[in-house]
């Protein structure tokens, strides 16, 4: 727990930037925007300001968070950087890309960031207000998404609060994000070869291989909205919430065109809405497996596990 019980929000502006920049200097937690979700951001050098982001969310210690960096330059002072992990983040840094590197032995960053493992997850994200802050941070921030552990990420301050009210110190408002989907996570082997961890907003044309759990967050059930989610769902049946797709008209609709940018930046707020509606049940649409369509049928498949 952070040492307040109030959590202000304030406007991704230079006076909301630079206190939120003053309170993570000195330790405390800041929700922050991203382009994709919002993230629960701690400086990632100091073991008790990490401490804070895992009690805050009830997060499991075995679950490595991502760090984020201003650019290539303060992510080779954590990571070993490969020709071809250089090529891709210079190809889509910044942007929804995590790289999952061999962490540095002198990285200084506090061991409760990865979990133990010899690798660290590094993200530069795209965001201007994200941005703004890492220029103005002389340390890495460790974010991973804002909501109590095992629930629906957030993509709104609105829902950073409905889960995080009260147990961090400042909500930074940089609006909704425009993802909506966590980022792409890639392993970049010491050989040179490159597996796909999670799918996000970012293709970049590998497939996870089996199914073994190497990033260790990604757990079977996750993004829970606490009531049954039955998928590809046609129309609803009674009790039933319907999250609609293309043709099939929801009580929210991803997207009624069939657009799956739309629809991965609308999925958690219609999942929240179906959360918080009457109905005891939730039913999904079909949502084409391509694109970032890949992503938001990974997210479903864990909000219905
Ligand atoms: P979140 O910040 O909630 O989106 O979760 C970050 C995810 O990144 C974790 O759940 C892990 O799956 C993944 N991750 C972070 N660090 C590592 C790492 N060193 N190796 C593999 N996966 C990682
Ligand atoms: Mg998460």
């Amino acid at each position: 727990m952070s040492g307040k019980n109030v959590t202000e929000v304030r406007l991704a502006n230079a006076a909301g930037i630079a206190e939120a920049a003053r309170i993570l200097e000195s330790g405390g937690l800041v929700a922050v925007p991203t382009e994709t979700v919002y993230g629960l951001a701690a400086r990632a050098d100091s073991a008790d300001a990490v401490a804070k982001i895992y009690a805050a969310k009830g997060r499991p210690d075995f679950n490595p968070l991502i760090v984020h960096v201003s650019g290539v330059e303060q992510a080779e002072l954590y990571a070993e950087f490969s020709p071809v992990a250089r090529a891709l983040a210079e190809a889509h840094w910044p942007g929804p890309l995590t790289l999952v590197l061999p962490r540095r032995a002198d990285s200084g960053l506090a061991p409760a960031v990865t979990a133990g493992l010899s690798t660290v997850a590094l993200r530069a994200p795209a965001h201007p207000a994200m941005r703004a802050l890492l220029e103005r941070c002389d340390f890495p921030l460790a974010a991973p998404s804002a909501n109590r552990s095992g629930f629906i990420s957030p993509t709104t301050p609105a829902h950073v609060l409905a889960s995080l009210d009260g147990r961090i110190d400042m909500v930074l408002d940089g609006g909704p994000t425009s993802a909506g989907v966590e980022s792409t996570i890639v392993a970049v082997r010491a050989d040179g070869s490159v597996e796909e961890l999670r799918p996000g907003p970012l293709q970049i044309g590998v497939r996870a291989e089996g199914g073994s759990i190497e990033a260790p967050g990604q757990l079977a059930s996750h993004y829970a909205p606490g009531k049954p989610v039955r998928l590809n769902a046609e129309g609803a049946e009674a009790g039933e919430f319907l999250i609609g797709f293309g043709s099939i008209a929801g009580d929210c609709t991803l997207s009624a065109s069939g657009d799956l940018t739309e629809a991965a930046a609308n999925l958690y707020a219609c999942l929240h809405e179906a959360a918080r509606a009457p109905q005891p049940r939730i039913a999904v649409a079909p949502v084409p497996e391509e694109g970032v369509g890949r992503a938001i049928n990974d997210r479903l498949r864990r909000a219905a596990a």
